[in-house]
């Protein structure tokens, strides 16, 4: 389904913005000392928005869920002695009027929230006629049609200070991740919508503190707006993700030992050099294109054979035999397990995809087609 979001510039929302666009704060705010005291030392790295939870989903009942409305009022403070403007995290209409009341500066949405279409409804019709701006964290589950819909959900009710942010998606197998990146629907969201700011939030994709700064990194390698990362003046005492909640002072390395790299040159050398080899890759692109389309061409003539024979059109050993081939060949040309792994399911989805048409296509055509090519 095609659509297009109205997109209102992060720059031009009125706040002076760094670029990229940082957010820090603790996961939940749990005392008026502890928000300012991490306020206060977040004025050293210079930070452009103070975050903080007041009502907490959490996965089980009877966690620690959150000091509710009273922690907007310590916000408001923090924000008076340190000049941050502040966000808090909505899950519904009565949270959307609180924060507007208090002069909440931004909002955001979260994983859990993103996720359920009548929630992030509610959500909007509560904003309709305002124009704070809204950040959309993806859904947690890794479909990227959910995520645009709750950013359509909100355009369509007149918000357009929309920013995106990638918190990476749960699973149920092991990862190393608390929430696995899944880079790719970031970066489809981003083809999508260029006009759409995009921030990545390393603290839940990790859910530790030391794959925080890689993960900030590899966010920045793919030209993401900002980071969100959470902070807290003393995360071993906090009262959620003590795992991953950086210190201020932490924080403040972390932003100085990133490399912001820019997304093009002006160098002539270098462009015309980039671009012989981009004319490369063209080449090489088409090739692999065509040699797709000759294997599609074959796996046509075998669906041919094994609809004739009534031959399942999958054999499990045949298919091994493939993906063990590919394996081996691949860790001799330095390509990863993972990527072959990948790029093997997708041909082979193809080709099943092809056979079935076949396979289920007109008995007399199939005959046909296979009295031509024995002629
Ligand atoms: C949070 O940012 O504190 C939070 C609850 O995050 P998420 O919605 O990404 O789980
Ligand atoms: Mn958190």
């Amino acid at each position: 389904m095609s659509t297009n979001l109205q997109i209102t510039n992060i720059n031009t929302w009125g706040f002076d913005f760094s670029s990229p666009l940082t957010i820090s704060g603790p996961c939940s705010a749990e005392s008026e000392k502890q928000v300012v005291e991490t306020a206060m030392a977040l004025s050293k790295p210079g930070i452009d928005i103070l975050r903080a939870g007041i009502w907490k989903p959490r996965t089980r009942p009877n966690a620690f869920e959150g000091v509710g409305s009273k922690g907007l009022k310590w916000l408001q403070t923090a924000k008076k002695l340190t000049g941050i403007p502040v966000a808090v995290e909505v899950a519904n209409e009565n949270h959307v009027k609180e924060c507007l009341q208090n002069n909440i500066d931004f909002i955001w949405i979260g994983a859990r929230t993103t996720v359920n279409p009548f929630a992030v409804q509610e959500i909007a019709e509560a904003l309709r006629g305002t124009d704070i701006p809204v950040f959309v964290k993806n859904p947690i589950n890794p479909d990227l049609e959910l995520w645009i819909g709750a950013l359509e959900r909100l355009n369509q009710v007149g918000i357009t200070k929309l920013v995106a942010i990638h918190r990476g998606f749960s699973t149920y197998e092991y990862s190393e991740f608390r929430n696995k990146p899944n880079w790719d629907i970031p970066l489809e969201l981003k083809r999508t919508f260029p006009k759409l700011s995009i921030i990545c939030d390393p603290s839940h994709i990790c859910g530790n503190r030391k794959s925080i700064q890689s993960i900030s990194q590899k966010a920045m390698d793919l030209a993401f707006d900002g980071l969100m990362i959470e902070s807290h003046i003393d995360p071993t005492k906090a009262l959620s993700d003590s795992q991953q909640q950086l210190t201020p002072s932490s924080l403040e390395k972390l932003l100085s030992n990133l490399i912001y790299r820019k997304t093009s040159t002006d160098n002539p050398e270098l462009n015309s050099q980039l671009e012989r080899l981009r004319k490369v890759i063209d080449s090489i692109d088409a090739d692999i294109l065509d040699n797709l389309s000759e294997r599609m061409k074959i796996v046509n003539e075998i669906a041919h054979h094994k609809k004739l024979n009534n031959i399942t059109i999958l054999q499990q050993e045949r298919w091994n035999q493939i993906i063990n081939n590919a394996l081996d060949i691949g860790s001799s040309k330095n390509l990863s397990d993972d990527s072959i792994l990948g790029l093997f399911k997708i041909i082979h989805r193809e080709s099943i995809r092809l056979q079935n048409e076949v396979m289920n296509s007109n008995e007399k055509e199939l005959e046909e087609l296979l009295s031509i090519k024995v002629k």
